[in-house]
């Protein structure tokens, strides 16, 4: 299917891919599949370009994997969609040992096939051994304690390596020459089943026989693995699922399952071939998957409380050796959470986990092989035909962004919600994995931890700071206490450039930045917005049409606040005769309509925004779909989930006002009117959600012509829906402009890091 678009993808491998006929191998199908291109060496791994259609270098991504020569592993593949620049022909470049000197710190890497038949089989020495791993694969990040990677600089210094596994290690021909966390049952560690009081009840492999039959009885077992700890149940018990919920208070966000194989996962889910990739990639993140709606009718494994009203299904497979045997005594599908209270960061230690988890687990199953960091799982989704990471950790941290330019040594010290933090050192920039929303001592504690983690790790100690503008920002006050310069980025800004950075683009450019909240230059709270990025900061050209929020940071759980706030912006104080008609004001009391009737009349705690994650709850309330939400975002991801894309192409009014010397202003006001007219006709909600949808892409289309813009950027929360971003971007290509948006770097607030590095070297010290 040639759309007759060029496009071009830098892939960036990683592992045992040089010296084994790798660069050959890319070379040929290259040809075959008429791509453009080149190919190289570097100490960083092999480097490629192709250009061609999507189509071409989807294939060539789809088959590099099965055709690579039989000696390789891929241990990390990233790919970047670029512009393409007009190679004629493919050809395999000199070597480049030229290359950043920066000492890389690998991600943990999934489990190798080779490794995974040795614990398989009875006659090999590692059979049934939880710890394998090999020189392609184990873990690294999550044990590494010092540069250089040497055994003795990671937690697996404790364990003195028998005869055999030493001579493995010492045999340049051997695929375990310099296998650093290089292990067996003789030497390596070793598992334990504890019971709630921290007593081993089995040893070794029994552990692994006494968990299985504990999940099979519907208990939560809290399981040690690679950059902490699970919280694993029966996928198919629901009554087990809810009991999690309970003590874990997490009443309905999604929880991830682990198959035990990709067959499991397909009578589940519908399963593209880019999405098959992932699941079985060295990174094996979760990947957001359609469920099958004929797996509903009887054939399904996953009980209904894991993801409620939710089409989609976090799935991932095993990854660890453990986590092979667990699933394949098992048998069948289980939650596997986050070892944690709530939103808290994931739980590493087994002694830690007794006390923070000992309300929720029945068993504990860990180990002795320390865990130096926390990394959570990843989480990735493909979104137009590419893959986009939302979490950004395991697999993937900590390996760097490369900016064009290098520039001192910057700590970014990110946002306030999906917290991460980034360091720069010349043109790399890394990235920290997730650490989470700074909302808690913990998550404080690990943030703290995470930061003096990457200064000591690559010895870089910054000169200077990049925080968010938001004064009571956690990690702005964190900033401010270092003696350092602080260089205060505004949230979208910091969203716009580090979709650019990703994408290699320069200024100028249009950022289109819709999130839930950030802080506003004007010290409201922006979230719909349009930035005209320049050569040395940006423009705020448009923004959303701005609504009091009753009640300030309380709507972000109660979208019925947002509705009432949204409503009143228009029909004033004859909302509140209106409540016969009106499901938000009846989701309130009459005792709670006065205060908010009388505070949005004396404007006290209700701050103004131009959020779009707002305008989301705010249809999602009117529309009858939710008044109060369990977790952040709830609200838009259900409006999302219950289009009709049979009313793809119709749409409610957006109207553009501008007014010289002012932003121009993205008017919802027959948006809304069209809402409640259709609301009171008793129109069904999937097509007002989808017109809803459609509305705010055409936002997007009359700002960019407005401002005579050929290039849009796409970022914020708002893009991690798949239809907005699909929408926008074929809407957009109508019209010949060209979208980007985020594929390594999450759109959400995970990014936010990186795009206070970029503000930082923008601003002239
Ligand atoms: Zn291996
Ligand atoms: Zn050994
Ligand atoms: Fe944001």
């Amino acid at each position: 299917m040639w759309d007759g678009t060029l496009t071009r993808a830098r892939l960036t491998i990683r592992g045992a891919v040089q010296g084994v006929g790798f660069r050959p191998g890319v070379f040929r199908l290259a040809k075959e599949l008429g791509l453009a291109g080149w190919v190289n060496n570097s100490c960083e791994g092999v480097f490629v370009e192709l250009e061609g259609s999507h189509l071409q270098v989807q294939t060539f991504i789809l088959r590099i994997e099965k055709e690579k020569p039989p000696c390789s592993f891929i241990q990390s593949f990233e790919t970047s969609w670029l512009d393409p620049v007009g190679y004629r022909d493919f050809v395999i470049r000199q070597s480049d040992p030229s290359g950043p000197k920066t000492a890389l710190v690998l991600p943990d890497i999934a489990i190798c096939p080779e490794c995974a038949r040795e614990i398989f089989d009875p006659n090999n020495r590692r059979y049934l051994y939880p710890f394998t791993n090999c020189t392609n694969c184990g873990p690294r990040f999550s044990i590494i304690e010092a540069l250089p990677y040497d055994r003795s600089q990671t937690s697996m210094h404790r364990f003195t390596m028998c005869d055999q596994c030493r001579a493995e290690y010492e045999d340049p021909l051997d695929r375990r020459f310099h296998a650093q966390p290089n292990a067996c049952p003789i030497c390596g560690p070793h598992l334990e089943l504890w019971d709630l009081k921290g007593q081993a009840l089995t040893r070794h492999h029994n552990v692994i026989v006494d968990a299985t039959r504990g999940i099979e009885h519907g208990l939560i077992v809290a399981v040690k693995g690679l950059g902490g700890f699970h919280l694993m149940v029966d996928a198919r018990n629901d009554e087990a699922i809810v009991r999690l919920r309970k003590l874990k208070c997490r009443e309905e966000k999604p929880f991830a399952v682990m198959c035990p194989s990709l067959e499991a996962v397909l009578t589940e889910c519908i399963v593209s071939e880019l999405e098959q990739r992932l699941l079985c990639s060295a990174e094996a993140p979760i990947v957001l998957l359609r469920r099958n709606p004929s797996a509903a009718n009887g054939r399904s494994n996953i009980g209904p409380s894991i993801a409620p009203r939710n089409p989609y299904l976090g799935v991932m497979l095993p990854y660890t050796p453990l986590h092979h045997l667990l699933l394949r005594q098992l048998r069948f599908p289980v939650v596997a959470t986050s070892g944690n209270l709530a939103d808290e960061p994931i739980c590493t230690d087994e002694h830690e986990a007794l006390d923070l988890l000992g309300g929720i687990a029945d068993l504990f199953l860990v180990h002795n092989r320390p865990i130096v960091r926390h990394v959570d799982d990843s989480v990735v989704q493909v979104a137009a035909g590419r893959e986009m990471v939302l979490r950004r950790a395991r697999g993937y941290a900590p390996l760097p962004v490369a900016l064009k330019n290098s520039s001192e040594p910057t700590l970014a010290v990110g946002g306030h919600i999906k917290n991460t933090v980034a360091l720069s050192v010349g043109r790399q920039v890394f990235i920290s994995q997730h650490i989470g929303d700074l909302e808690s001592a913990p998550a404080l504690t690990a943030f703290h931890r995470v930061i003096k983690d990457f200064e000591g790790l690559y010895e870089a100690p910054p000169a200077r700071i990049a925080a968010d503008l938001h004064p009571d920002y956690l990690s702005t006050k964190y900033a401010q206490q270092r003696g350092l310069t602080v260089v205060n980025v505004q949230h979208h800004y910091a969203h716009v450039l580090s979709c650019m950075a990703e994408n290699e683009l320069d200024a100028p450019i249009l950022g289109v930045s819709w999130d839930g909240t950030g802080y506003g230059l004007d010290g409201t709270i922006w979230g719909g917005e349009f930035l005209k990025i320049n050569n040395g900061g940006f423009e705020r050209v448009a923004h959303f049409r701005s609504f009091p929020l009753p009640g300030g940071n309380a709507a972000v759980r109660e979208p019925r606040r947002s509705a009432v706030g949204l409503l009143y912006e228009i029909l004033g104080d004859r909302l509140f005769s209106m409540r016969s008609e009106l499901l938000p004001l009846q989701a309130f009391t009459e005792p709670e309509l006065l205060t908010i009737r009388a505070m949005l009349k004396q404007r006290v705690n209700c701050p103004r925004t131009s959020s779009v994650g707002r305008l989301f709850d705010a249809v999602a309330a009117i529309v009858g779909l939710r008044q109060r939400t369990g977790f952040e975002g709830q609200a838009a991801m259900e409006l999302e989930f219950m289009l009709d894309p049979v009313e793809a192409e119709n749409a409610y009014g957006v109207q553009l006002n501008s007014t010289p010397g002012f932003p121009a202003e993205a008017d919802w006001h027959s948006m809304v009117e069209g809402i409640l007219a259709d609301v009171k006709s008793g129109c069904p909600g999937g097509q007002i959600s989808t017109r809803f949808h459609n509305a705010l892409v055409e936002a997007i289309i009359l700002v960019a012509q407005h401002e005579e813009e050929e290039r849009v950027v796409l970022s914020g929360g708002c893009f991690q829906n798949r239809f907005l971003l699909e929408r926008a971007v074929r809407r957009l290509r109508e019209e010949d402009i060209r979208p980007y948006w985020h594929q390594r770097i999450p759109p959400n607030d995970g990014g936010i890091s990186l795009g206070q590095i970029v503000a930082a070297a923008r601003t002239k010290a």
